[in-house]
């Protein structure tokens, strides 16, 4: 048995925008480390699924603990909570008008308090990590969008959470600056940060991976590992599902 700290830990979670019904009865749990990966059609509910996980959205049943935070609407632990995960999203969502050092820095010295040079070393710190250390001092306008991205992740490495969200961080890109994103995401996953990927890009999944979650109508309709979910997948939809996005 797995006996690694469980950081996100989902139990019947139903949503709803309105009357409709955005999750439903979703259960996973993730543990310190572990790097999981979600897909499945559009609008089934990953989004909304990872939003809750650090209040940017509130289930409406069942519950979400995150790095043993209980997630709550109004709770006053929803600080901490966003200090313990962080995300990156398919847009970019820099400050134009700041240099990318400066986009780097602005969290940690206002939410953190860390004075501005310890917040400059760790920007240069995850720049370099991020494999972009010599666009510091330019605006977000004069990177390509492969580079804003890769800031996007070095922005929220900047904040040192436990755990890092990803909302499809390639879809908005360029095919030909895909790569140097999902390079950066595999060397994170060496770190053993706690990762959630929602992601179709599938080499990705393989390579990083340890579990497979596949939605759909916002439900878990199937959660293996990947080695099961790729060759033999439970159910009929996922298998589907798999075949039409590994054909392009
Ligand atoms: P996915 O990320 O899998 O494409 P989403 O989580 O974004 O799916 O959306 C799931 C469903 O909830 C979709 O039908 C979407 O239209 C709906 N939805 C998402 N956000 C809202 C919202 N703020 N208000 C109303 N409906 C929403
Ligand atoms: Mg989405």
């Amino acid at each position: 048995m797995d006996q690694r700290e469980e950081m996100i830990s989902v139990s019947g979670v139903d949503k709803f925008y309105g009357d409709f019904q955005a999750l439903a009865e979703v259960d996973l749990s993730v543990k310190h480390g572990e790097r999981v990966v979600i897909c499945g059609p559009s609008g089934s509910g990953k989004s909304t699924l990872i939003r809750c996980f650090n209040g940017l959205e509130f289930h409406d049943a069942g519950s979400i603990v995150i790095d043993g935070i209980t997630v709550e609407e109004g709770s006053k632990s929803l600080r901490t909570l966003r200090q313990e995960v962080g995300m990156v999203f398919q847009q970019f969502n820099l400050f134009p008008h700041l240099t990318i050092l400066e986009n780097l820095t602005i969290g940690p010295m206002k939410v953190q308090r860390i004075s501005k040079s310890e917040a400059e070393n760790r920007a240069r710190k995850y720049l370099d990590r991020v494999h972009i250390p010599e666009q510091a001092d330019k605006y977000p306008a004069q990177l390509s969008g492969g580079q804003q991205q890769r800031v996007a992740i070095a922005r929220s490495l900047c904040m040192e959470t436990r755990i890092m969200l990803f909302d499809e961080p390639t879809s908005a890109l360029d095919p030909e600056m895909i790569n140097e994103v999902l390079d950066v995401m595999v060397e994170l996953a060496g770190t053993g940060i706690t990762m959630v990927c929602v992601t179709h890009e599938m080499g990705f999944a393989r390579k990083v991976a340890d579990k497979m979650v596949f939605m759909e109508a916002g439900r878990i309709v199937e959660t293996s590992p990947p080695d099961k979910f790729f060759t033999n997948p439970d159910s009929a939809r996922c298998k589907l599902f798999l075949s039409q996005i590994l054909e392009h």
